[in-house]
């Protein structure tokens, strides 16, 4: 879906266990052949291309839950593992626990989306999913084997603290330090009843400023914002540039959770004395509104209300294209944020679609701008949009995750120097002859 160029690997493997792997990669490092590790290529930014040729490893196929441990709440998987396959096992065989659930397709993996810091629809509680490993198995470069977390001192693999956190040796490195082949995550309590609403803000400020306010009152599990062009996009209209004048700029979405009727009740006043008090300062703001509601006026929606979804509007439509500019970054620059995007969007000729969501309490934001185009003739079209919104965010102090390639490049020279270094020399450590993924983060 990328509008990152393609490149064509010389051989496709599909190991099956971690001796395999092991078997493969001391052979490529013999021979120093890259390897390039992919489970379902839904990273957007074209991470799992191989740019430099050489081997894909194709991690579909190690798909086994090894265990789901209900006493320390975690569970216990291999690199193919899918959202899908988690909900349904946890359904069947563990009704009273959750995870956490990214709007990745369901074909997704979950053990790639912790090491990509994902964002999820427990990230408001809990920060980025890289934030929910308890520990790692990896493959290293040269083939040894390595964990990392409780499981390189305990046989429960109950958390990272508190030996020195080796896994931000293979958090956010792109595939470019080793091959997980094992991941414990965290599963949650799942609540009795949820409930969820979402409010029409018919100016540019007060779904920041709502944001902020119900990060702080910590009884949500998820809030975000959607700009208007989401909505039409859900009733099926393609790209739209026109706001109809009776539309709402922003829909602001609540989720929440609780055990009991009354926990419910209470974190409902919550709400509307919030709202009240927005209101009286001259906020434009209608709702809280049902999803319910939103459903009854339109049935086919109910498969965007349960996690894991595909967002067909996203990836079904006519130009196969889908690309964008996602970020972590400071809450309060996002109303500037925003502004500047929606300019940058439309000036290029893209619906302004931003998506806004607050992370660990409202600790840092994310911010998103997502644009759909044709493969087939509008590459570069989405290339130069997303550089532009790439310059603004930098200069603003926002982040880009899933960073591809030609991103990393143009923050390059803003990099702290000695972090650039540090990187250089751990890689040339764990993978002295440059064999795993090859040219992301540029090392
Ligand atoms: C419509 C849509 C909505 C999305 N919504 C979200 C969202 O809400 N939140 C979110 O976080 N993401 C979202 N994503 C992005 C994406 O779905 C997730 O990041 C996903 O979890 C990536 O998993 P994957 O199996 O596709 O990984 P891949 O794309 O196959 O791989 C990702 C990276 O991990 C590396 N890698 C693969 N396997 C290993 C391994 N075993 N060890 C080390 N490195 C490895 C690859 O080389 C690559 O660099 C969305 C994508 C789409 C298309």
């Amino acid at each position: 879906m990328t509008e990152s160029e393609p490149s064509t690997p010389d051989f496709v493997v599909k190991p099956d266990t971690v001796e395999e792997i092991q078997a493969i990669v001391k052979l490529a490092n013999a021979e120093r052949v890259p390897i390039t590790p992919v489970v379902a290529n839904t990273n957007v930014g074209g991470l799992a291309i191989p740019v430099e040729g050489g081997i894909v490893m194709d991690l579909k196929g190690m798909n086994r839950i090894l265990e789901v441990n209900a006493t320390e709440m975690y569970a216990l998987i291999e690199p193919g593992v899918t959202f899908g396959q988690m909900k349904e096992y946890l359904e069947a065989k563990h009704p009273e626990l959750t995870m956490a659930y990214p709007l990745s397709p369901p074909y997704a993996s979950v053990l790639c989306n912790c090491l990509l810091d994902g964002l999820s629809n427990l990230s408001l509680r809990f920060g980025s999913t890289s934030d929910l490993i308890n520990g790692l198995e990896v493959v290293l470069p040269t083939g040894e084997v390595l964990r990392v977390g409780a499981p390189a001192l305990s046989p429960w693999w109950f958390g990272r603290a508190p030996l020195p956190d080796l896994a931000g040796l293979f958090v956010n490195w792109q595939g470019t330090t080793g091959i997980v082949t094992k991941m414990a995550v965290q599963l949650w309590p799942k609540p009795a009843l949820r409930r969820r609403l979402f409010l029409l803000a018919y100016d540019a400020d007060t779904p920041f400023a709502l944001l902020r306010h119900f990060a702080r009152t910590m009884i949500f599990d998820d809030l975000g914002a959607l700009s208007w062009p989401l909505g039409k996009m859900l009733f099926g209209v393609y790209a739209p540039l026109q706001k109809d004048p009776e539309e709402p700029l922003f829909f602001v979405y609540l989720d929440l959770a609780a055990n009991t009727q009354a926990e419910m009740k209470a974190k409902g006043e919550i709400i509307q004395s919030a709202l009240r008090e927005f209101q009286r300062q001259g906020a434009t703001v209608e709702g809280p509104l049902e999803i319910d509601l939103l459903l009854r006026v339109e049935p086919s929606l109910k498969r965007f209300a349960e996690f894991p979804m595909t967002l067909d509007f996203l990836l079904d439509h006519p130009g196969k294209g889908l690309t964008w500019v996602g970020t972590y970054g400071p809450t309060g620059q996002w109303e500037e944020g925003a502004r500047r995007g929606q300019d940058i969007m439309l000036q290029h000729g893209f619906p302004p679609v931003i998506v806004a969501r607050p992370m660990k309490g409202g600790h840092f934001a994310v911010l998103r701008f997502i644009a759909l185009f044709d493969k087939s003739r509008e590459a570069h079209r989405a290339r130069r949009v997303n550089e532009a919104l790439y310059d603004m965010v930098l200069d603003l102090g926002f982040i880009p995750y899933k960073a591809p390639r030609w991103m990393v490049e143009k923050f390059q020279p803003r990099l702290d120097p000695t972090f650039r270094d540090l990187m250089q020399r751990i890689k040339q450590m764990v993978d002295p002859n440059r064999i795993m993924n090859p040219g992301r983060w540029l090392l």
